[in-house]
């Protein structure tokens, strides 16, 4: 049965690709963005659909619609991003949960929230399963992001245990792919749109910290199975691509599948609290959704890189 959905975020690069894939299904879909970091070329070819509709909205304030299902997906997920003006990305995630959470619970409608691996910080258990609790500094740059998923994750559970309201809870692993802003800040964007332009590339730190890299469509058919599971599996569930590459690495394949490229690696100081390493123990989502992801890096990151070229050139 085709279904009312919410997409909170939808304008963003996972948003968008979770816009498409609703409404290929032929359900109707609203996307509520507030365009901080999406903006409308991400969902341009999206707006003829009579099923498609958008709407200008923070989350931070309450939101009266009807739906079905939402998936809250607003909040800027790059590092220069969310740290531009932190208390409001703490409100986005606290507030925006609590706002969707209500209008889930005045609605009946299942939500998901789109959590993050940020929930471990800098982790001692190497891969993380959802069981560790994270090691994460209250206090430091990264913690409006890292304390506002958290805060927002034990809402959602609060919010199931105390209303009985059908949620689910995702925990996102780095992705990348098409629709991604070219100054979004992330390390995959960042290396390709350098390659591209002949600049130097940024590695932070020795490299040597390592990150498990996901292509968006491998997310997004994770997270649709999860919202669809009728066993009631509410997660938290890591979705991510158990490969791991030091940032070395990544800098050497992007240089190799852009062989025109004339750029050289730089070393910059790195970030306060940037993680070491991450990796997903993906065996719950492999029991509970049969999922696990199809695409190998080099596959996603051609598709990207010509995604990238295209707005490049233009
Ligand atoms: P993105 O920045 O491209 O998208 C976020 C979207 O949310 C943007 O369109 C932005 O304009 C919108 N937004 C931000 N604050 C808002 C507000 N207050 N009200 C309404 N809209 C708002 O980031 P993304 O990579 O697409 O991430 C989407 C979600 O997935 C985020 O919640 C992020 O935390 C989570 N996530 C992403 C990754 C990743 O690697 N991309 C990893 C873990 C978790
Ligand atoms: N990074 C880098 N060069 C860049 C951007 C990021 O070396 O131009 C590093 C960053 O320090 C981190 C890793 O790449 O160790 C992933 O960073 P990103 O911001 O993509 O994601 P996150 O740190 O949130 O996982």
């Amino acid at each position: 049965m085709n279904k009312r959905i919410l997409v909170t975020g939808g304008a963003g690069f996972i948003g968008s690709h979770l816009c498409k894939r609703l409404l290929e299904e032929g359900n109707e879909v609203l996307c509520v963005d507030n365009f901080f970091t999406g903006n409308k070329d991400n969902i341009l070819e999206l707006m003829d659909n009579k099923r498609f509709e958008l709407f200008r909205h923070d989350v931070t304030a309450p939101l009266y619609v009807e739906v079905d299902e939402i998936y809250n997906l607003a909040c800027p997920a790059s590092p220069i991003h969310y740290q531009f003006d932190p208390v409001q990305t703490t409100k986005t995630s606290v507030h925006g949960a609590i706002n969707m959470l209500g209008l889930a619970k005045r609605t009946k409608a299942k939500i998901l929230q789109a959590s993050t691996s940020e929930v471990y910080g800098d982790p001692e258990e190497h891969p993380q399963p959802e069981s560790y609790w994270g090691k994460v500094n209250p206090i430091g740059i990264r913690s409006c992001y890292d304390e506002g998923k958290r805060c927002a994750e034990t809402l959602f559970f609060d919010y199931y245990r105390q209303h009985n309201l059908p949620i689910r809870v995702v925990r996102i692993f780095n992705t990348y792919g098409p629709n991604m802003h070219p100054k979004d800040g992330r390390v995959v964007s960042n290396f390709i749109v350098q390659a591209l332009n002949n600049e130097d590339i940024t590695i932070y730190g020795d490299g040597l910290q390592t990150r498990s890299f996901q292509y968006v469509d491998d997310l997004v058919e994770g997270i649709v199975r999860m919202m669809e599971n009728t066993e009631n599996f509410i997660g938290p569930v890591n979705i991510g691509n158990p490969h791991e590459f030091s940032m070395k690495q990544l800098a050497e394949k992007v240089l190799e599948l852009i062989p025109e490229s004339t750029s050289k690696v730089v070393y910059k100081p790195l970030p306060q609290d940037d993680p070491r390493q991450r990796q997903p123990n993906i065996s719950l989502a492999k029991e509970k959704l049969g999922w696990e992801p199809r695409v190998e890096l080099e596959e996603g990151l051609k598709n990207t890189i010509e995604y990238f070229r295209r707005i490049v050139l233009s």
